[in-house]
């Protein structure tokens, strides 16, 4: 066998092994699945599948993005930068899921099936490679290409799910995706040290996404009147430098109404019922 070939070979064997084990190891440790109740989802997946709201919303995000781009790219306005950005390269921090793929047929199979969020729906449903782009981001962030901007997708989808997501990103037409811009989570679930790396050598003109976290890590862990109180302090950089898309579906919003816990579905139907406020 010619040396290539049979490293070739050696290769597809590695990772076959790797996957069968991987698929075994993942199954073998999944605790059998508590019937969900999420049927409390229902109109968050409608509004944002029936919903022209919505989509207005999106477009709205992403031309809002575009304007801000553009007085970027002004001039003018590169003058008033200190001198040692002015010549950085831009760069656009965009988070995936909910920010530029829609995964609600996802959340949808979970409702119909009483499923809770589980890694081997979730990984299943990647490897579809059928998100949809949120509309108006393929148009967005080819623009901010073609203007020399650079763009990084940074992700909390876990490092294995890495080619499917590129696969994904590329199928429904998103420009500048490769390993290196598609920052997958290998470690922390905190996106400080990612959005490092995209701003090592760029200057951050944007960032854009459906949860707090993936703005600053001011936001992390805090309760749901911290957030709000984080919130209110950067007031003015909302739709300035950092865009937000909505979704009601999941999200740490959720998480902090639950004060960070693992509770049964029973605890988060009780903590969801009393943390409404009544007239
Ligand atoms: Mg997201």
């Amino acid at each position: 066998m010619a040396p290539k070939k049979y490293l070739l070979s050696l290769g597809l064997i590695a990772s076959t092994v790797v996957s069968t084990y991987f698929v075994t190891v993942s199954t073998a440790q999944q605790p059998v699945l508590e019937t969900a109740d999420n049927d409390y989802q229902v109109a968050a997946v409608l509004y944002m599948q029936k919903a022209a709201e919505y989509r207005a919303l999106a477009y709205q995000a992403f031309n809002l993005a575009k304007w801000q781009l553009d007085a970027d790219l002004d001039k003018k306005n590169v003058k008033k930068l200190p001198k040692a950005e002015r010549k950085m390269p831009r760069a656009i921090v965009v988070d995936i899921d909910e920010t530029v793929l829609d995964n609600s047929p996802a959340q949808a199979y979970a409702i119909k099936n009483r499923r809770p969020f589980n890694l081997p729906d979730w990984y299943a449903w990647g490897e579809m490679r059928k998100a949809k782009a949120i509309p108006g981001s393929v148009e967005f962030l080819n623009y901010a290409v073609s203007k020399g901007v650079k763009i990084f997708y940074i992700s909390n989808r876990d490092e294995v799910q890495k080619q499917a997501t590129i696969d994904n990103l590329k199928s429904v037409g998103f420009p500048d995706i490769s390993a290196e811009n598609v920052l997958t989570r290998t470690k922390e679930s905190g996106k400080d040290a990612r959005r490092a790396i995209a701003a090592a050598k760029h200057r951050i003109v944007l960032l854009m996404g459906d949860n707090l976290d993936d703005f600053t890590s001011a936001f992390e862990k805090k309760s749901v009147s911290d957030r709000f109180a984080e919130v209110d302090k950067m007031k003015t950089l909302w739709g300035r430098n950092f865009i937000v898309l909505s979704n009601a579906m999941y999200g740490t919003w959720e998480s902090a109404i639950y004060e960070y816990n693992r509770l049964t579905e029973a605890q988060k139907a009780a903590k969801r019922a009393s943390s409404l406020e009544l007239p």
